[in-house]
Order: C-alpha cells, then sequence, then structure tokens
C-alpha cells in the first residue's frame, strides 16, 4: 500500500505534476531552507523565461546548498541580465533552416521537429529560451506542410521530436503524429529527444510505452541529464521500460560552469547513467545564448577536461564533446 501522504509526483499522473511545478523561486528556496537574501532580485527574470521545475526534481536537490548543481541550472539569477559580447537570442541561426514551422532541417538524412513547446523545466541555460515557439507550436492541420515536406525529400530518414520537450505532449497527440510520419516509406527512424523521463520519470507510463511499441519505425531516446545527482532509481526504472521495448536510451549533456565541470562531475554522471541502462551521446560546449555567459567553460579548459575524461573511463563512457555551430553540416568534434 502506498501511504496517501505522498506527494502527487511518486502517486499521481504525470499531468497532475505538469500542472503543479514549482514556478516561484521563493516558494523554490524555501522548500530547500535556502535564504532568498542570498539570490537578491530576480523579478526582471521572471518575465521571458520564468522558473519552472517539477517536484520530483525538486526532491533531488541538496538542502541549503546554494550551489546545488541541480538548482543551479533552473533558479533565476541577476547575472543572466548581463549583456555579453558573442552572446545572442538565436546562437544556432535556426531561423534560417526553419522551412515551416516547427521544423528544421540543418543535417543531411534527419529533420527536427519542434514537436511541443513547452518544457517540463527551465534551463537556465537553454539555447532555445529564446526561440519563437508561439510561432513554432502546430496543431494537427498546420503539421501538414511539415509532414509534406518530410514526405517530398526522400533522403530523410529519421525524424526527431524535439521542442520544447516532445513528451510534454499529450500521448494521444504523439501517437496520431507518429502514425502519419510511419506512413512516409523513406522514414525509417523515429528519435526523441527529451529530459522529461528525468525530470518527470513517470511520464514514461503505459499508454507513452503503448503509442511507442505500436509504431514499426525504430526508435531510440536522448535524454538530456547534466549531473549524476539527476539520476535516481525512479530514472533507472523509466529507462528499464524504455529499453524493455527494445529502445536504446542515450544521454546529452552540457558542459556547464559549477554544474559538472570536473573531471570527477563528469565521470560520475558517465557512471550513473551506465548504472541506468544509458549510454553518454554527446557532451555539449554552451551555444551563446543571451543570458547564459555565466555558464561558459573555455575551450581550453573544456578540452583538457575531456582529456582527464578520457584517461578515467573506458571508451564507451566518454561522450563525443562537440559544439554546434551555425553553417555547420554536423556538430563540430572538439578534441
Ligand atoms: C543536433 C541536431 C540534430 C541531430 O544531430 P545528430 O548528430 O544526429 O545527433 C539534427 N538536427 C539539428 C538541427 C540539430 O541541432
Ligand atoms: S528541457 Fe531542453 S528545451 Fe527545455 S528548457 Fe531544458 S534544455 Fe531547453
Amino acid at each position: 500500500m502506498i501511504p496517501r501522504t505522498l506527494p502527487t509526483w511518486q502517486t499521481g499522473r504525470w499531468q497532475d505534476d505538469l500542472a503543479d511545478l514549482v514556478r516561484d523561486p521563493l516558494e523554490l528556496l524555501r522548500l530547500l531552507h535556502i535564504d532568498a537574501a542570498q539570490i537578491g532580485r530576480s523579478e526582471a527574470l521572471q518575465q521571458a523565461f520564468p522558473l519552472r521545475v517539477p517536484r520530483a526534481f525538486v526532491a533531488k536537490m541538496q538542502r541549503g546548498n546554494i550551489d546545488d548543481p541541480l538548482l543551479r541550472q533552473v533558479l533565476p539569477l541577476g547575472e543572466e541580465l548581463l549583456v555579453q559580447p558573442g552572446y545572442s537570442a538565436d546562437p544556432l541561426q535556426e531561423a534560417g533552416s526553419n522551412p515551416h514551422p516547427g521544423l528544421i532541417h540543418k543535417y543531411r538524412g534527419r529533420v527536427l521537429l519542434i514537436a511541443a513547446r513547452q518544457c517540463a523545466i527551465h534551463c537556465r541555460y537553454c539555447f532555445r529560451r529564446h526561440f519563437p515557439y508561439a510561432q513554432n507550436n502546430p496543431g494537427r492541420d498546420q503539421w501538414q506542410p511539415a509532414l509534406d515536406y518530410i514526405a517530398a525529400d526522400p533522403s530523410i530518414g529519421e525524424v526527431i521530436y524535439s521542442g520544447g520537450d516532445p513528451l510534454a505532449l499529450a500521448d494521444k497527440q504523439l501517437a496520431w503524429l507518429t502514425a502519419q510520419i510511419a506512413q512516409i516509406p523513406h522514414v525509417r527512424r523515429l528519435r526523441i529527444h527529451t529530459r522529461l523521463p528525468v525530470v518527470l520519470p513517470h511520464r514514461i507510463d503505459d499508454s507513452c510505452l503503448q503509442w511507442l511499441a505500436q509504431t514499426h519505425l525504430q526508435k531510440v531516446v536522448v535524454l538530456h541529464s547534466n549531473h549524476a545527482n539527476e539520476i535516481d532509481a525512479d530514472v533507472a526504472a523509466a529507462v528499464t521500460r524504455l529499453r524493455s521495448i527494445d529502445i536504446p536510451v542515450l544521454n546529452q549533456a552540457v558542459l556547464l560552469r559549477g554544474i559538472n565541470d570536473s573531471v570527477a562531475a563528469l565521470a560520475a554522471l558517465s557512471e550513473a547513467l551506465f548504472a541506468a541502462g544509458v549510454l553518454p551521446y554527446y557532451l555539449h560546449l554552451l551555444d551563446k545564448v543571451a543570458g547564459a555567459a555565466h555558464f561558459e567553460v573555455a575551450l581550453p579548459r573544456a578540452r583538457s577536461l575531456y582529456r582527464q575524461l578520457l584517461e578515467q573511463l573506458p571508451g564507451y563512457l566518454v561522450p563525443r564533446l562537440v559544439r554546434e555551430q551555425p553553417q555547420a553540416a554536423s556538430k563540430t568534434p572538439i578534441l
């Protein structure tokens, strides 16, 4: 018997958790027993890219620690308002590769579908924090141009659900969209880029597994986790459910100052991921999005950390260190 006093994120539906996010920085600090005077004013930040964080994620933060690596990923700070040269609203210049609302086609053979404009969590370093989601959140009939575009280009073998977080959409919508894509003969693979199994693990419920298992498309899920403390038994259980229907699960992380910029933190992340059934895929250098400069790890340091990581771990636990360059035909490896 599950005691009735458990918070909803341990017992309820993920939709309820999504409706019950922590959105007030003062509440977040109260939950963590941190004195609000430590962070100064953050009202201005609330407007453009407000705090959003699931309670299940808050539960993994250390009480009383303003420098907690999970807290730092979500807490709006005054540093975001500093204007820094080289940091812009659309650092990847995706606007130029956006042939239809909701579709980004930059690399050969695969397209990104911005399936949802919402995320369950707002990560302060997010390169899409200024993305015009309102213009990129098509409903069913508005998907048609994107679907037609994919159908008309036989080189597209893989569709990537991205966002926002695609799993913030209802399963009914995802099942519908997936069925449309599965009808396109040259599409073989469906990839899902999502942080929800990490921040709201019981998103991977029966109804989610059902549409995933139903489609003949080959599937791969790429999680986004930056720190070993994010990976707990609930996350491992979500991964196990995905793997139970033969979906490989990978992870991409962002190298973030003050969060995971040490060999120990990066090695611990890889170990925790693998223990949970996830293989590291990419370690991204920060995209230079306005408001995120304080997370940057300078290139020489990133390289040095990476070399040390190679000496610490078996090769299959070392993610590829990459950066995204606006005009490049793929992620650019950093060696
Ligand atoms: C990262 C990215 C992809 C996927 O790249 P992979 O190297 O296949 O993981 C696809 N399209 C866009 C626009 C991307 O930014
Ligand atoms: S979950 Fe991904 S898309 Fe959403 S805010 Fe975080 S980094 Fe950005």
